[in-house]
């Protein structure tokens, strides 16, 4: 399985540091020698190129979060405040909080059986559990 997978994690400082592996395998493996290194905060595993259903060992879904695709977990959606190159102004969209893909995300909203909501439901949704 040549699938694409990205190992995210936080420096020091605070900024978000990536590097992009071939397979899962290959990205373990990495997220180990980050650990060997003295990496001590989060280390995710984030499918670039393939969206995940819910696993079977996913368990629940736990108050508040929804099932991210490409985090393969259950994870919390903010509100959070961004800008790319393209779009200077600062916009605010709900992201998943690790690998920052948006709700609208056709596959966040087919494995969260979100197909037909508006964003309002939806955190509504979230929020009531
Ligand atoms: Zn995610």
């Amino acid at each position: 399985m040549n699938k694409h997978w990205k190992v995210l994690w936080r420096k020091e400082n605070g900024a978000r540091v990536f590097k992009v592996c071939e397979t899962v395998a290959e990205a373990k493996e990495y997220r180990t020698k980050l650990r060997d290194k003295g990496v001590t905060g989060d280390i995710h595993l984030i499918s670039k190129a393939w969206p995940y259903g819910i696993q079977k060992n996913a368990g629940p879904r736990p108050r508040g979060y929804l099932w991210c695709p490409y985090c393969v977990k259950w994870r919390v959606f903010k509100l959070l405040s961004f800008r790319t190159k393209e779009f200077p102004t600062p916009s605010e969209e709900v992201l998943c909080e690790v690998c920052l893909i948006p709700i609208q995300n056709y596959n966040v909203r087919k494995y969260n059986h979100l197909e037909l909501e508006g964003i309002k439901e939806i955190q509504k949704m979230i929020a009531d559990g």
